[in-house]
């Protein structure tokens, strides 16, 4: 999104604690600033048009292991960000949101007016935050949109050809794991479950291009009005199953990928697919990259250049 952004002839400014990122994926052209989230007025002062606001925990098994460490890092960091942002006058937010708050779908494609019944105290304390964004808009004038990610996948190349890959200390999501056994850095990926009510039995999963969800967040700021908060789905409309991911990746790297069936992960619905109706309607959004060998092959080629 900092490369986008750059790209697009914004001055940008990365606030991390560096927890989990790292200071060398801020992009030429970007200021850097290693600070904790509680500590953003002192950035904010600065002078800004908008925050887009990624600051997380995002792991559900964790968030059931460690609940506090969720409701303070993603609730309390927000409303620490949110008063930063009223003390320095800056009005608008794009925000990190997730599938995650819907919890077990009724019906899928999932649309916005859904029930919310996140399963878990990730998607709980990332629902918590949308209820304060719709609080702070109404209150203080603030303009929010909230993107309710699906499964971000792939990599990005900025307009210098530099690209931006996943690279997670602790790897638990489907598509690096699955790569990595093609690198020779892991001896086989298990499956998780394949007795799901799915056609082939293993989850599906709706995967959107990380370039498209960039794409999503500039039309988001632009979005922002003062007074209004909007939650909108971002996914790419289609599901694939973890089977079809497996053989896709098999097809791209030319490796076998040995699969080992394993259990369920708990808390893992069967099909998780967004309808991106809202998003596509009401600010013109849609995946450019979508397809399941244009996103694996993009997380292939950041992984082997
Ligand atoms: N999954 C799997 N093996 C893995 C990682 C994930 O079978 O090593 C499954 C997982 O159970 C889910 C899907 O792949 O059905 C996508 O999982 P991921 O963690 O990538 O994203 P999530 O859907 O949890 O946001």
């Amino acid at each position: 999104m900092a490369a986008r952004l750059v790209d697009t002839g914004h001055d940008v400014t990365v606030l991390d604690d560096l927890s989990t990122g790292h200071a060398d994926a801020v992009p030429d052209g970007a200021a850097f600033v290693q600070a904790p989230i509680t500590e953003a007025a002192g950035v904010l002062a600065g002078g800004f048009d908008g925050v887009l606001h990624f600051a997380a925990r995002s792991l559900v098994g964790e968030s059931v292991a460690r609940p506090g460490l969720y409701w303070s890092s993603n609730l309390g960091g927000t409303l620490a960000l949110l008063d930063a942002m009223r003390e320095t006058g800056v009005r608008r937010m794009v925000f990190s949101s997730t599938a995650a708050t819907y919890g077990e779908p009724e019906s899928t494609p999932i649309p916005e007016t859904a029930p919310t019944r996140p399963t878990n105290p990730y998607g709980a304390s990332k629902l918590a935050v949308d209820t304060a964004l719709t609080a702070y808009a109404g209150l203080h004038g603030l303009g929010a949109v909230s993107l309710r990610y699906f499964n971000v996948a792939g990599a990005h190349t900025g307009a210098d050809g530099r690209v931006y890959g996943e690279r997670h200390a602790v790897e638990t999501h489907l598509i690096p794991n699955v790569l990595a056994v093609a690198l020779g850095r892991r001896e086989s990926v298990s499956v998780f479950g394949t007795d799901y009510p799915t056609p082939d039995g293993t989850c599906v999963r709706d995967y959107i291009h990380i370039t498209d969800l960039a794409e999503a967040h500039l039309l988001a700021l632009d979005a922002c009005r003062p007074g209004g908060h909007q939650i909108y789905n971002l996914g790419s409309g289609s599901g694939f199953s973890v089977q079809e991911v497996i053989e896709t990746c098999r097809e791209i790297t030319g490796h076998p990928i040995p699969a080992v069936v394993g259990e369920r992960r708990a808390g893992d619905p069967a099909v998780l697919v967004a309808s991106s109706e809202l998003i596509r309607r009401e600010l013109g959004w849609k995946a450019e990259h979508a397809g399941l060998r244009t996103i694996v092959g993009d997380a292939w080629a950041a992984l082997t250049r």
